[in-house]
């Protein structure tokens, strides 16, 4: 343990070197040829580690990478290969860097896409560098990095999902949460309400009109009060507009909505409700569609086993790892769902995910490397 320790502090310069390339390559989800060069970056450096590359090539969206490290697996129980899973899109619009430069101050690395989730990859593909050095990499390990993460995972969750079913476990490279690790996830949701209704001059005609804002008003009052906080289950209006001047009854409006689940069980009872979305006024109609795209990553057997043995590792480098739950989703929750245990949050510590001051702590770069090192390692 301490020799891993040592070696990912020794490796600390290149892993920020690595990370500082992958931030510099700016890859919005929505822009194809920007994202599939920092896949392309990311794939070349991996072919350099040894790394057996092969590109997932997408039409419409940004290329997956996959990359195979140690002795092909077997198909047999404890020699399974684990799964490493991250992504290198981000929610930041291409230029971002002129004003969020990617640089290092008091002591944390800043930047578009630092913690969610660059530096998360370089720490992976540096725990495996650990690992190939000091001959300790004995089994197979599946290092996939998608590239639309950050807008639901369209096309990268059939790839993510057949390579989890040949795994034994999945550790996700999303950032820590303070500093624990993740070991539960919520589902999320998402529906659209529209509202038809009867446009008619506010003044002379108003028994005419049928108020589609009024409509929706009911609706969203309707949906926000199936929110349950003691259960973890919120039902949250995010979007809305309708109507065009002042003095017109509105003839349509419409809503957009985020739900979050903490368990599968509530994805059908929640389903069924927005099915059963019935106007009030019978003169307008609504049209409801959506559902739940990420299932919740309940805190399994199989998870809370791997966090015990994450506990203890990091016990022996010195630090004391927590767990937590979180409400945001990650690819973390389809491989959960399939049942493979899975763990998340194994990236970098830091803050400001998807803000302005998004930046890593460099001083939990180095144990962490070394955790995520001894999590692939075979047991001491
Ligand atoms: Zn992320």
């Amino acid at each position: 343990m301490r020799a891993l320790l040592a070696g990912a502090r020794r490796k600390e310069r290149s892993l920020l070197d690595f990370t500082r390339n992958l931030v510099q390559a700016e890859s919005p989800s929505d822009s194809k040829s920007a994202v599939d060069a920092c896949v392309a970056l990311a794939a070349a450096h991996m072919k350099q580690l040894g790394g057996r590359v092969k590109l997932h090539r997408q039409q419409h969206h940004g290329n997956v990478v996959e990359a195979r490290f140690g002795p092909r697996a077997s198909t047999r129980g404890d020699a399974k290969p684990i799964l490493l899973l991250g992504h290198l899109d981000t929610v930041w619009p291409l230029g971002t860097l002129t004003s969020m430069p990617c640089r290092v101050r008091d002591g944390r690395l800043w930047g578009p896409g630092t913690l969610d989730m660059k530096a998360g990859v370089a720490m992976a593909s540096t725990a495996l560098e650990l690992l190939m050095e000091a001959d300790l990499l004995r089994r197979e390990v599946i290092l996939l990095l998608n590239s639309d993460e950050e807008i639901g995972s369209p096309v990268s969750r059939p790839i993510t999902e057949h390579l989890a079913r040949q795994c034994s476990a999945v550790y996700v490279l999303e950032p820590a949460q303070g500093l624990a690790y993740k070991t539960a996830r919520k589902g999320t949701g998402d529906w659209h309400i529209v509202v038809k209704g009867i446009a008619a001059h506010a003044g002379v005609d108003f028994e005419k009109g049928a108020n589609a804002l009024r409509e929706l008003a009911r609706a969203i009052e309707t949906v926000s009060g199936w929110t349950d906080l003691k259960h973890g289950l919120t039902v949250s209006v995010g979007v809305a507009a309708g109507g065009t001047k002042s003095n017109v009854v509105p003839a349509e409006a419409w809503a957009h909505v985020d739900v979050r689940i903490p368990r599968l069980a509530d994805a059908a009872r929640i389903t069924r409700k927005f099915a059963a979305l019935r106007p009030a006024d019978p003169r307008c109609t609504l049209d409801v569609f959506g559902g739940i795209n990420r299932p919740p990553m309940e805190r399994s057997r199989g998870t809370v086993r791997l966090f015990r043995k994450a506990h203890l590792l990091a016990r022996e480098l010195g630090f004391e790892l927590t767990e937590a739950s979180t409400g945001g989703g990650s690819d973390g929750n389809f491989t959960a769902a399939l049942g493979i245990p899975t763990l998340d949050g194994m990236g970098a510590v830091g803050e400001g995910a998807h803000a302005r001051h998004e930046s890593v702590l460099i001083e939990h770069l180095a144990p962490r490397t070394a955790l995520l090192a001894a999590m692939l390692a075979p047991p001491a």
